[in-house]
């Protein structure tokens, strides 16, 4: 959500005359996205923030502007730490960001903003293939350790009719995959619903369609018809569980026991053969003891993901979890998130060997980070596959051989 957040500020900027800089040095502007999940991420912007002093005393018309999350939630932090800084906003305003850095509209924007559902704003996108689609804005979840929804406040929909425009624009373009964007996708509602909005999507022919995130408890027995019946939505489903034990998930505010959670996974499964399941795991969040922590364990066996992030538990200023109790220490956190990394390396493994001798389409992407000779694209489930680079062209969907499975990847040929 935060990198589309920034191709939607390049597309401000570039709408009013802005190019982007090849390096910090050149730049006139300088915009730091920020976001707020976990502490780490927002120590790594502080320190990178700090650099930009320098820049400053060099060129005195530099303007450092600070949006995102960090600038929502920390604003007098990063006012203290960081003097230099000329222009914040939280990430409900970034449709002022043009105005702001040249100085037409106020230096700090934090108003809570629902009218972003309705403003059609520019975007300047990295890819000519797959896009990102906001479809709502904010979240009404309130899970104790998350501050998303005090940063992008309540959850706000966009009305169908621009969100199937921009896919129609989209696919006059070239583009062959889509991603809905939301915290809760499932909680889509404008003048329909999440799965009406699916129906609407498909029939604009786009080739691929994928969503995130879901919430498991809003996972409904019609979205799950509705991804086995149409054609575009990928075999693919994000649905973060964060913690296999019930007294965690109820700590967490997270609305669902792990039975719950685990018979959403059977339909799925039972509804679209293949599917593949991605999830998020938190490790050490308060009062997480070790028999709490075998149940993430347990769950992660249990349900065999394809892929995880996981994530140790970050104390948030602000949430209710920030004041619970029995604080898990963070060396306990570390290795129960390495237990968590080791397992999952296992099962991804093994199902990607499952996948060797199996025929899969594959939109090629470009040529591959590690060997440019190869080129890179992805399944329907989101595996990434490499294959040699014959000429194809990029953008195009190619049907491949898979031939040997590694922990992160799979690599094949042409067939
Ligand atoms: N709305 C989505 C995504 C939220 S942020 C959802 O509900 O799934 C993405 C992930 O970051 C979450 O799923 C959670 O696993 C992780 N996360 C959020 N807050 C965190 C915190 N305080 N500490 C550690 N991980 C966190
Ligand atoms: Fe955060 Fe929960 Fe909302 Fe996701 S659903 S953004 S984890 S509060």
């Amino acid at each position: 959500m935060n990198v589309h957040d920034s191709e939607k500020m390049l597309g401000i900027l570039g709408n009013n005359g802005y190019v982007a800089a090849g390096k910090p040095e050149d730049a006139d502007v300088i915009i730091f996205n920020t976001c707020a999940i976990r502490e780490k991420a927002e120590q790594k912007f502080f320190s990178q923030l700090g650099r930009t002093k320098q820049l400053k005393k060099k060129n005195h018309n530099l303007t450092i502007a600070v949006a995102g999350c960090v600038a929502q939630s920390e604003q007098e932090t990063v006012r203290k730490r960081a003097p230099h800084v000329d222009v914040m906003l939280g990430p409900q305003n970034i449709g002022r960001i043009s105005d702001m850095v040249s100085g037409q509209a106020s230096n700090g924007s934090f108003d809570e903003n629902h009218e972003l559902a309705y403003e059609e704003l520019f975007v300047t996108r990295s890819s000519r293939i797959k896009a990102w689609i906001s479809i709502m804005y904010g979240c009404n979840n309130f899970c104790s350790y998350c501050i998303v929804p005090y940063t992008r406040g309540r959850e706000v929909s966009r009305p169908s009719s621009s969100i199937v425009s921009e896919v129609l624009r989209l696919r006059g373009q070239g583009y062959r995959e889509i991603t809905l964007l939301g915290q809760n996708v499932n909680s889509y509602k404008s003048d329909c619903d999440f799965t009406e909005l699916l129906r609407l999507i498909d029939k604009t022919e786009i080739e691929r369609m994928r969503f995130v995130t879901s919430h498991p408890r809003d996972l409904s027995l019609e979205l799950i018809r509705t991804m086995q019946e149409l054609p575009s939505v990928c075999e693919h489903v994000h649905l973060p569980l964060q913690a296999g034990s019930d007294n965690i998930l109820r700590m967490m505010n997270r609305g669902y026991t792990y039975g719950e959670y685990q018979k959403k996974v059977d339909m799925l499964r039972e509804a679209v053969p293949d599917i593949a399941i991605t999830t998020d795991i938190i490790t050490g969040f308060p009062g997480e003891t070790r028999q709490d922590f075998e149940q993430t364990v347990y769950a992660l066996n249990g349900i065999e993901y394809d892929g995880i992030f996981a994530f140790k538990y970050s104390p948030r200023k602000g949430t209710t979890a920030f004041d619970m109790e029995n604080t898990v220490p963070d060396e306990e956190k570390s290795e129960r998130l390495n237990r968590v990394l080791q397992i999952q390396e296992e099962i991804t493994y093994k199902k990607n060997r499952k996948l060797e001798g199996t025929t899969q389409e594959v939109l090629i992407e470009g040529s591959s980070d590690t060997d440019t000779a190869l080129l890179s694209g992805r399944t329907r489930t989101n595996k990434i596959v490499t294959l040699p680079d014959s000429g194809d062209e990029i953008g195009s969907f190619v049907s491949v051989l898979i031939s040997k499975a590694r922990r992160h990847s799979l690599s094949g040929e042409k067939c």
